[in-house]
């Protein structure tokens, strides 16, 4: 549930004239216009593999409703659109016409696991439904009640917080996903992500955040302990191992981890409150480095085969692999 950036548009969404994109939706205006009934084999263009492609790259593999990763295997992934494609259920339960000329505008297509997909349905609430479009025209002034991580303004805090329960005893205690905003209550409420398999999912993360956080703050102790000792070779991978874990969860790659909001709002309690330790780690690599590069220059393979044998250089990886 982190924001995304779009690239641009796909080629075959380009609203060129005489391209497919254009065809199909004067197509479609005709069928309305007969008062047709209109069915998803009248949309097309949207299927083009060249979307999904582009969809699953911008949106990390994620789904935009619950921040699942979604496997890579064309029938788990589904193109969601946002403003529903051929009818609308609205907040009362009345169901109105849908969004048929936004099926093949890029910005109205998000990335979905099958079970948000399955439950955001035709459900698209608006704050008023009397400024709501059923025909061809600006969706400008429609106001909607569900999150959209592409959009430009969106920000997870605006929306959404995790309540992890009382702070004594959080780490044993469920996660629960809470609404900030209207929008974010209704998009918790239509997609369900409260439900068992995500509370699961996310107690899961938690557990294993916190594991590595405490192997975390165990490195920085040890980092410190080996740079007080003249041993470059062990303080060299105290501080290695240590700078994966910087880098796993403080890079840009870091977005592309399964419910990283979550994981970055469980560092911010584990972590982020023993931010000395983070400044002195990051004083004391630097300060050290230069050391260390002297060390690398001049490095005597001896010493490493006797460390080896000693089983030091093991020890650390597995423990830090746990
Ligand atoms: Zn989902």
């Amino acid at each position: 549930m982190n924001k995304i950036t779009r690239s641009r548009a796909p080629l075959v969404l380009h609203n060129r004239k005489g391209s497919r994109k254009r065809a199909e939706l004067n197509r479609n205006k005709l069928r309305v216009s007969r008062n047709e009934k209109l069915e998803s084999g009248h949309f097309r263009v949207y299927k083009d593999p060249e979307v999904r492609e582009l969809l699953e790259k911008n949106f990390l593999n994620k789904c935009c409703y619950c921040g699942t990763k979604v496997p890579l295997h064309v029938s788990h992934a589904h193109i969601e659109h946002f403003r529903p494609k051929t009818a609308v259920t609205t907040l009362t339960g009345k169901v109105k016409p849908g969004y048929y000329w936004l099926v093949a505008e890029w910005s109205n297509l998000l990335y979905a696991c099958p079970l948000c997909n399955e439950n955001k349905d035709t459900h698209f609430p608006v704050s008023d439904e009397r400024q709501r479009k059923i025909e061809i025209e600006d969706i400008l002034e429609e106001k909607e009640l569900l999150v959209n991580i592409s959009s430009r303004n969106y920000r997870f805090d605006d929306n959404y917080s995790y309540d992890f329960g009382c702070k004594e005893s959080w780490i044993s205690e469920a996660v629960v996903l809470e609404g900030k905003s209207e929008k974010g209550w209704k998009t918790i409420s239509i997609c369900k992500l409260s439900r068992p398999e995500l509370n699961a999912k996310r107690m899961e993360i938690k557990q294993s955040v916190l594991k590595e956080c405490s192997m975390f703050l165990e490195f920085l102790k040890l980092c410190e302990q080996a740079i007080s000792k003249d041993n470059y070779l062990v303080k060299r991978r105290y501080c290695e191992c240590a700078k994966d874990f910087l880098n796993k969860y403080f890079s840009k790659k870091s977005l592309e981890l399964e419910h990283y909001s979550l994981r970055v709002k469980i560092l911010e309690m584990a972590i982020i409150k023993d931010s000395k330790s983070l400044i002195k780690f990051n004083k004391v690599v630097e300060k050290e480095s230069q050391a260390i590069k002297i060390y690398e220059e001049q490095e005597d393979e001896d010493v490493l085969t006797e460390l080896n044998d000693m089983g030091v250089i093991d020890v650390i990886i597995s423990n830090y692999e746990l």
